[in-house]
């Protein structure tokens, strides 16, 4: 049965089926030690009451070669209906019209969020000295600013069109060398950053944290990432008034170049963030480094309104170890802890990170992580989803 929203409330069966993408290179790898996880951890905490359906629907390379198509409709009709899913990556086409596969299904399904919880396991190396203070989850917005792909190569004849308007229309005088400039437009819009922001302090309050940060660059992008921030404290104050005056959540904000400082200077000051999709980019980045995880961070894409959401290991197809059992799993297995979290399992997802955190404390991890370690025990990508599930 699918899962559906009704009320504002996810409705999910027993027996939910859930789609879910194999992905391209390593996806192979990956995606089956993901599933057999995910049964053992449900079966684990549930007994017999609750199973997932699985659902394989098709994408990238696989899709291409069984059906002509990178993204067949089928795939997102099945996304579109079934409203939860989890892919491994794929790979981008060239050529076609596809820019990425990613942006398309996010696109299609209008996955507003790019939610990427970012903290410390122990045992892992870390390139700062107390990575156990990160415990923060971003709320990147995924389809307005500078990435909604409204731009135009220098010296394109779409480009001297654009500068005319501007220059003649608008009495923009300020490009400093109009010939040779490309250009990008940045839309920010109020509706976009209210339910991005709504989506964060529903997340802090649902989940007992105790701040959101607004991240952006106010100061310099007035009209944009000011406007985010001007509304997401209007939004605050109009919806959570009370959760505001009562203590329970504080709203702040930060401009992105002092946020990238405070983060690695005083991390323990963050729990939320909230930012546009530019910054949201490159702080996942930052943060998921400082915490040694880079190659293990989890990612969902959401829309909190409809319900449908895609999780996703947030790494590539890792063509270069494809096939070598050397992948490491943990990114597609922390993206099933919050695709558990999510549809309200939570017992299996925290059963699942458990035993991975208690592999990383013993130095136990596939050779990327292991290699870092002080007397780190690599095992074998298959061999280390065998001691998860094991350790479930
Ligand atoms: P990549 O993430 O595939 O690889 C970068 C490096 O990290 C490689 O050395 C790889 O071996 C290593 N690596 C990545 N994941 C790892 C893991 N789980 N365990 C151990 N090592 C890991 O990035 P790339 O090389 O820039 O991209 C390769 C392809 O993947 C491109 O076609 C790109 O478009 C695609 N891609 C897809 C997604 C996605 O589907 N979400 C994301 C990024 C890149």
């Amino acid at each position: 049965m699918n899962i559906s929203k009704q009320n504002g409330a996810l409705i999910v069966p027993d027996h939910p089926t859930i789609p879910f993408i194999e992905g391209d290179g390593v996806g192979k790898e990956i995606s089956p030690i993901m599933r057999e996880t995910v049964d053992a951890a449900v079966s684990k905490c549930y007994g017999g009451k609750r199973k997932i359906e699985w659902k394989e629907v098709l994408a990238g390379g696989k899709a291409h070669e069984q059906t002509g198509e990178w993204l067949p409709e089928a795939t997102m009709d099945a996304f579109r209906e079934s409203l939860v899913g989890i892919k491994g990556p794929l790979m981008t086409p060239v050529g076609g019209g596809i820019r990425s596969l990613n942006v398309a299904l996010r696109q299609g399904l209008d996955l507003y969020v790019c939610q990427r919880p970012v903290h410390w396991f122990e045992g892992i190396e870390s390139p700062v000295k107390h990575p156990e203070k990160v415990d923060m989850c971003i709320f990147r917005e995924n389809t307005e600013d500078i990435y909604a792909g409204i731009e135009w190569e220098a010296g394109s004849d779409d480009a001297r069109k654009f500068y005319r308007f501007l220059h003649d229309e608008m009495g923009v005088t300020k490009v400093r060398f109009p010939e040779t400039s490309g250009f990008g437009v940045k839309p920010v819009s109020r509706e976009g950053s209210e339910r991005l922001v709504r989506a964060a302090i529903e997340y802090a309050l649902s989940h007992n944290l105790p701040s959101v940060t607004l991240v952006h660059k106010g100061n310099i992008m007035k009209f944009t990432e000011g406007g985010f921030k001007k509304w997401a404290y209007e939004l605050a104050e109009r919806e959570y008034g009370d959760a505001l005056k009562s203590g329970r959540l504080v709203i702040k904000d930060c401009i992105c170049d002092a946020f990238l400082q405070n983060a690695l200077l005083k991390p323990q000051d963050y729990s939320v963030i909230a930012t546009m999709n530019l910054n949201g980019d490159y702080i996942s980045d930052m943060l998921a480094a400082q915490v040694g995880g880079i190659g293990i961070a989890p990612g969902g894409n959401i829309n909190y309104q409809t319900g449908h959401a895609i999780f996703e290991a947030t790494h590539g197809i890792a063509p270069d170890i494809a096939g070598k059992n050397i992948v490491n799993p943990s990114s597609i297995l922390l993206s099933a802890v919050m695709m558990l979290d999510y549809i309200g399992w939570k017992e299996a997802g925290e059963a699942i990170e458990q035993s991975l955190a208690e592999l990383y404390r013993h130095h136990t991890a596939t050779a990327d992580l292991a290699r870092m370690m002080t007397d780190g025990k690599s095992l074998g990508t298959r061999e280390f989803g065998d001691a998860v599930i094991k350790g479930i």
